[in-house]
């Protein structure tokens, strides 16, 4: 994509979040400090031959976007997002159990529908350690490709993270009998509650993901950003989504109907999550 164009869709994001997620710089005045801290208390990570009983495996929570009825986006030679986002899934998800440091559970392992809040309760009725949604996004601009990272914020870090936002939350037109209905005020005080420290690791792992996607598939300008990603929403879990790429692009497409693409981008994830908990991880099970 030419810089100018980058530049053209990207110019409302702030430049604090910019200047924060400029690769590199230390976050680390952001972590709590001290034993006053309200912070849990911090377990080793798990490490190769470290060799913990199965049930204190820190549990990693993924997501495929969409299912069933709700195709997601649509790429320009049919392929479904909700397909991609599977097979993305399924694909990290062995990796991850292969390296038996993690226990691993799926919002959704068919093609089924399942709302956007549902994937938040399950998550935190497992006490998921960490939250990964998978997707791939579609624009008007079919010459935009690449993956980006997305955390929870009331406020959108830009224009066009706001506008994914109203797309992805907009899974639930397709029926949340539960939740429906909920009063934008409620909605707030949902985002409000989200803890510093679950921020904090929502950053951190963010910056992982950029770092480790980054070395193999392009990326969007400013590749981490925010907004208020409905399936973010666990207060006390850590949560990113990925747009591993634009189903509205040609090459991203292609690329991600290919089960070598896929396996490049599950490996790049497993490399990211492996650094998230190597440096500490926010929560630990048991
Ligand atoms: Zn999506």
């Amino acid at each position: 994509m030419p810089a100018d164009t980058a530049s053209g869709l990207f110019q409302g994001t702030p430049v604090i979040s910019r200047r924060l997620l400029f690769p590199g710089l230390s976050l680390s005045f952001l972590l709590p400090s001290g034993p006053a801290s309200a912070a849990p208390e911090r377990t080793p990570g798990p490490r190769p031959g470290n060799a913990a009983p199965a049930s204190r495996l820190p549990l990693v929570m993924l997501d495929p976007g969409h299912g069933g009825k709700d195709p997601g986006a649509i790429g320009l030679s049919g392929t479904y997002e909700k397909h991609v986002a599977l097979a993305s899934a399924q694909e990290l998800r062995r990796l991850l159990l292969a390296t038996k440091r993690y226990r691993v559970e799926m919002t959704r392992g068919r093609d089924t529908f399942v709302a956007l809040e549902e994937r938040v309760a399950m998550a935190r009725r497992r006490q998921a350690a960490l939250f990964v949604s998978l997707h791939a996004d579609a624009l008007n601009d079919s010459s935009v490709r690449g993956a980006s990272v997305y955390t929870l914020n009331e406020t959108a870090s830009d224009r066009q993270t706001a506008a994914l936002a109203q797309r992805e939350n907009a899974a639930d037109r397709f029926g949340t009998p539960n939740f429906q209905g909920t009063p934008p005020e409620v909605a707030r005080i949902l985002i409000s509650l989200v803890r510093q420290e679950t921020r904090v690791g929502s950053t951190r792992m963010a910056r992982s993901v950029v770092h480790a996607l980054g070395r193999e598939v392009p990326l969007l300008p400013n590749p981490s950003r925010h907004a208020s990603f409905m399936v973010l929403k666990a207060a006390d879990i850590p949560s990113v989504l990925v747009e591993m790429g634009f189903m509205s692009n040609r090459t991203d497409e292609a690329a991600l109907r290919r089960p070598g693409h896929r396996a490049q981008l599950a490996s790049a994830m497993l490399r990211a999550i492996d650094g998230y908990f190597a440096a500490g991880g926010e929560r630990y099970a048991g």
